[in-house]
């Protein structure tokens, strides 16, 4: 892994350059839509090309395209996961979070580690398998590698958490390297705006004000060995299409320096929490219809990367957002601290949009001809960062997500299921075992019966 060169910055006159440039004609626009459907990813230019498209049809188009390649990568696969808050104690004030140390009303907690691992049994009693372990911005690593340990410790009747991805804060390269040696899965952290104007408005206090120490935090963290990592941007707080423009500048440095482009994007949208500041608008609000478009450009430009979408969200929009190329959601999740065992919106960091259960949300997937997923399987065999994308980028990672998905969901119907969801499930793991070639048809089928006859977590 190459690490020579400097850390990341954002190049603000280049955005700007590309939001000003022409609109491009119809003709340009389909050529740029066939390149992406050769998933050979967009330059900068073709991103900034399809952000000014506006032509109904041609959007149309551009959405069918971003399914499309959804399903060349990843096939109908979804991933589901859920986060586990562990503290909402913070020491930083932005502006657009209810855990921000000024906010006098929220209830602040702290889990100890008995907490946390009554929490993460609450977590698979539900039939999650994966989780995105939160802290606010106050708690030392110690804490932290604690919780992690803890998490991987706790069994509860027939399953386990087996992957637990973090979002904390941002680390030293020191700490970063603790943090790999804890076996975590994706290091997320969300760069919030990446305009450093907006920036400085809403992050007014503690160590998050200081905005270079957050851009350049991936660069460190693969700097560390970790060679999973998930970007973002709190979309709202300035415009949208700056943010998906510096994400892009993000993505194509990380993969010219490290070789190895983000895991993940994930593209949350700001919503109220209570005791926040921006409790009734955000500032630069994001339309559905400009959230579709931004899903589908990223699907097109980064074709090989997760793409993530929280519960913030409601039921209707994640449906549709699923369309463009989403292949990661959370589901049945709880943003308060000990919230698994009883929910408390007193202390939660923003309000949910999609309250419906794991079930409820494997079912309707299952109903859209998506098959749930609750697969670990690369990480667990190492197949993480160049690894990963060598068989990525060609669209080759469907034949694990797909026989992965199907053992998994097997395991979820088997364990977890109501009888309802037991249903459609089943006919669900038909219809995408039917789909496939004949030898991977078979082969899936016989993880399937592994599990069928008792075995659990079998991959590829
Ligand atoms: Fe703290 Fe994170 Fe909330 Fe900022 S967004 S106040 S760092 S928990
Ligand atoms: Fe994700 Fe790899 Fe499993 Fe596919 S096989 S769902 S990429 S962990």
């Amino acid at each position: 892994m190459a690490t020579a060169g400097s850390a990341f910055q954002v190049n603000e006159n280049a955005i700007q350059m590309a939001l000003d440039a022409p609109a491009q004609d119809s003709g340009r626009v389909r050529t740029i839509l066939a390149k992406a459907l050769d998933l050979k990813g967009l330059s900068y230019a073709e991103v900034g090309a399809l952000i000014q498209v506006t032509d109904p049809a041609l959007l149309d188009e551009m959405f069918h395209a971003a399914k499309r390649v959804k399903e060349e990568i990843y096939g109908n696969r979804i991933v589901l996961f859920a986060p586990l808050y562990i503290s909402n104690v913070c020491a930083n004030e932005c502006v657009y979070c209810a855990f921000r140390s000024s906010n006098k009303t929220l209830e602040r907690k702290t889990l100890d580690q008995a907490e946390i691992a009554e929490e993460t049994r609450a977590m698979i009693r539900s039939g999650q398998k994966r989780i995105v372990l939160l802290a606010g911005e106050a708690l030392g690593l110690d804490y932290i590698l604690d919780a992690i340990a803890t998490v991987y410790a706790t069994k509860e009747g027939r399953g386990e958490i087996r992957r637990v991805n973090v979002e904390i804060a941002p680390l030293s390269v020191e700490d970063y390297r603790r943090l790999h040696a804890a076996e975590i899965g994706t290091n997320i952290t969300f760069q919030e705006t990446y305009h450093k104007g907006t920036y400085g408005n809403y992050h007014l206090r503690g160590r998050k004000a200081d905005y270079a120490w957050r851009l350049e935090c991936m660069d460190r963290a693969m700097e560390a060995g970790i060679q999973d990592v998930g970007i973002g941007a709190l979309l709202g707080l300035t415009d949208w299409r700056f943010e998906l423009l510096a994400m892009m500048q993000h993505a194509n440095h990380l993969e010219q320096r490290f070789g190895c482009g983000p895991h993940t994007i994930s593209v949350p949208r700001i919503e109220p929490a209570e005791g926040s500041d921006l409790s009734l608008a955000p500032p630069q609000p994001v339309s559905d219809l400009d959230f579709k478009k931004l899903i589908a450009i990223i699907r097109l430009a980064v074709p090989y990367t997760g793409m993530i979408l929280s519960t913030r969200e409601g039921a209707r929009i994640r449906q549709e957002a699923l369309q463009l190329g989403i292949s990661q959601i959370s589901a049945g999740s709880r943003t308060d601290p000990g919230g698994y065992g009883e929910e408390n919106s007193h202390s939660a960091q923003f309000s949910l949009g999609d309250h419906r259960s794991l079930d409820e949300v494997v079912r309707d997937l299952c109903q859209m001809d998506f098959i749930p997923s609750f697969c670990t399987g690369c990480y667990r065999l190492g197949r993480v960062g160049a690894d990963f994308m060598d068989l990525a980028k060609p669209g080759d990672i469907k034949t694990h997500c797909h026989p992965n998905a199907v053992s998994t969901f097997q395991e979820y119907l088997e364990d977890y299921a109501s009888p309802e969801t037991a249903l459609a499930g089943q006919a669900c793991i038909e219809r995408t075992i039917a789909s496939m070639e004949p030898n991977l048809a078979k082969f899936t089928r016989g993880m399937m019966n592994q599990i069928k006859q008792g075995k659990r977590d079998v991959f590829c």
